[in-house]
């Protein structure tokens, strides 16, 4: 996992910073918000923020960012944790909290009180906006920014002590409400809110502003390299403010990266749980889902997920990678990993008319054809069988090498068959085929070296396990869902379709999350949470080919 990359500009600079002396070791950390599970976009934070660390000997936090009580739960905190893991990381005895730091954040305060740096307004939530000025138009001075440092402290003290109501008063950094950077428009440092909060319960009623909390977290902990997203390149210049007036003695260095974005995927924690809490998908962990935990559940590959991150790179570029990169990533990864198997997800019935009725053979399957060591199995053969719909063609045109009627097809492992007659109900659907087999030509032993064009896979009827397979696709229609106003306008009403699928008798003994190919179909693997009576559920995971990639690149295209 620590394998070298190439040096991205990140890279370049910690490799620098190294080389000369300006550091002697890393320091980074992957600071979430726990107000949400983690998705694509996170992995590639964690990523960075772990890689670039493991690559120099070098250390890495996972930091709760939890400084705003009510939104956050313990039960993101417990995904975060699991999700990390899962991805390969390892924090060791790294795990900290923002809320660990409020003793020291609030000396921080009553330090930059002390230097005159920060004050206590007494002016509404309202008000503060209006003095705020626009991008435009420069702010103007609170009425209260010139309290001496005694009134300073004196309501400082009596805001932490819950002297105050919600909003009543709140500490600003004392900066310049003329600046073209509103960041720097005598930021808020602190607010007073009565809530309860999920770690240190109701010690504190006074909350640190994000920036605050962060940039000091960091100087604690003596990160080296604290690297964001682009978003935060406006704050870069408060968060220097804040080392320079509190001279902590680790000095950490901001440094901003290009958020990833997925196409046909939503990349934010808050529409996330929009799609959860509205039940428009079925849990944080829906396969469909962008998340960790989703694309675990469905089945991805934690060195996929991992291998996607690099491919994407560090940049400062904006980008929106196609879905299918990360599909390819899926696929390369449970190409070399997964036993191929049979299954039929549309059976179609055909009957064998001149096999005998009481009869049934073990055929040898390979179970993977680029490692011969794995070896073979054994799968039961019998005079019904279960082909797939779409192997079969009433009227089929001139390159159809599956089945039609009276042409010849191989099964996968068995014999070559002829279809004969088609068997149809009142309304005209097709409901079995009557076919014959050709006894000389089974699967490895047979006397004659006849060849046909097609190979199809099949199932034994009287063998055959039932399943629940679950078909997915994307969310969205749109290959931007994040840029939408208005994501329920571009729901994809078919991103999961549920099908009754033969499996071959086998893969009644899979683990949950093992990842098998279907020959022909695609990976799947069987579902972690749903379990439907005595029938198995299983996930597909990423059909062979990426049939999207067209349609996709040319959608990305016109975006840009
Ligand atoms: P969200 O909007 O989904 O809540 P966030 O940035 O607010 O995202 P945090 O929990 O604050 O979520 O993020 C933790 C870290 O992950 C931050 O350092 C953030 O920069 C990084 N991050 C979040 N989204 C992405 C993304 N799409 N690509 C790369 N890094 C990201
Ligand atoms: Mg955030």
């Amino acid at each position: 996992m620590s394998e070298p990359q190439s040096r991205d500009f990140i890279r370049q600079i910690i490799h620098e910073d190294l080389e000369s002396g300006k550091h002697d070791s890393i320091v980074t950390r992957f600071p979430p918000e726990p107000n949400g599970f983690l998705h694509i976009g996170h992995v590639m934070s964690i990523c960075l923020n772990f890689s670039v660390a493991a690559e120099n000997n070098g250390r890495t936090y996972l930091r709760f960012d939890d400084t705003n009580p009510g939104k956050e739960s313990e039960e993101y905190v417990a995904a975060i944790e699991r999700d990390v893991h899962w991805l390969g990381f390892d924090w060791g005895d790294r795990l900290t909290h923002a809320s660990d730091y409020f003793g020291q954040l609030y000396e921080s305060a009553v330090q930059l009180v002390e230097l005159g740096a920060a004050y206590v307004d007494s002016l509404s939530a309202d008000e503060i906006r209006e003095y705020r000025g626009t991008l435009t138009t420069p702010g103007k001075d609170s009425p209260h920014r010139n309290r001496s440092v005694a009134e300073n402290l004196d309501l400082l003290a009596r805001m932490r002590a819950g002297e105050f109501a919600d909003g009543e008063m709140v500490l600003r950094a004392k900066i310049d409400m003329r600046s073209p950077n509103m960041n720097l428009r005598d930021p808020a440092l602190y607010r007073i809110r009565h809530v309860t909060h999920q770690h240190t319960g109701d010690k504190w009623c006074i909350y640190p502003m994000y920036d605050f909390a962060h940039t000091l977290s960091d100087a604690f902990e003596g990160i080296t390299h604290s690297l964001c997203t682009l978003e935060f390149e406006d704050h870069r210049p408060l968060y220097n403010w804040f080392l320079e007036q509190l001279k902590p003695p680790h000095q950490p260095r901001q440094i901003e990266f290009s958020r990833l974005n997925l196409a046909y995927a939503i990349t934010s924690k808050r529409k996330l749980g929009a799609l959860v809490e509205e039940g428009i998908v079925a849990g944080w962990d829906d396969p469909r889902m962008p998340t960790i935990a989703g694309m675990r559940r469905r089945g991805y590959p934690a060195a996929a997920l991992r291998d996607f991150v690099t491919r994407a790179g560090v940049t400062k570029k904006d980008k929106l990678i196609e879905m299918g990169v990360l599909e390819n990533c899926v696929r390369e990864n449970l190409g070399e990993a997964a036993e191929r198997r049979l299954a039929v997800l549309r059976p179609l019935k055909i009957v064998l008319t001149n096999y005998p009725e009481d009869k049934s053979e073990m055929m040898s399957a390979m179970n993977h054809p680029g490692r011969p060591e794995l070896g073979n199995r054994e799968i039961p053969f019998s005079r019904e069988l279960w082909i797939e719909q779409d192997d079969f063609m009433e009227e089929a045109p001139r390159k159809f090498f599956r089945l039609q009627p009276g042409g010849e097809v191989r099964l996968r492992f068995g014999y070559i068959i002829r279809c004969d007659e088609v068997v149809k109900n009142d309304a005209g659907e097709v409901v079995e085929l009557h076919c014959s087999y050709d006894p000389e030509t089974r699967s490895g032993t047979g006397t004659s070296d006849r060849k046909v064009k097609g190979t199809i896979h099949w199932v034994s009827c009287a063998h055959a396990i039932d399943a629940k397979v679950r078909l997915y696709d994307r969310l969205f229609t749109e290959v931007n869902p994040n840029s939408a106003a208005d994501f329920h306008t571009i729901l994809n009403a078919d991103s999961l379709q549920t099908v009754d699928a033969k499996l071959e008798p086998s893969l009644s003994s899979l683990a949950p999350g093992d990842a098998v190919q279907f020959e022909r179909l695609g990976y799947f693997c069987i579902d972690s949470e749903e379990h439907s009576g005595d029938t198995l559920v299983f996930n597909r995971i990423v059909t062979l080919r990426d049939t999207w990639a067209k349609i996709e690149k040319q959608a990305i295209q016109q975006q840009h």
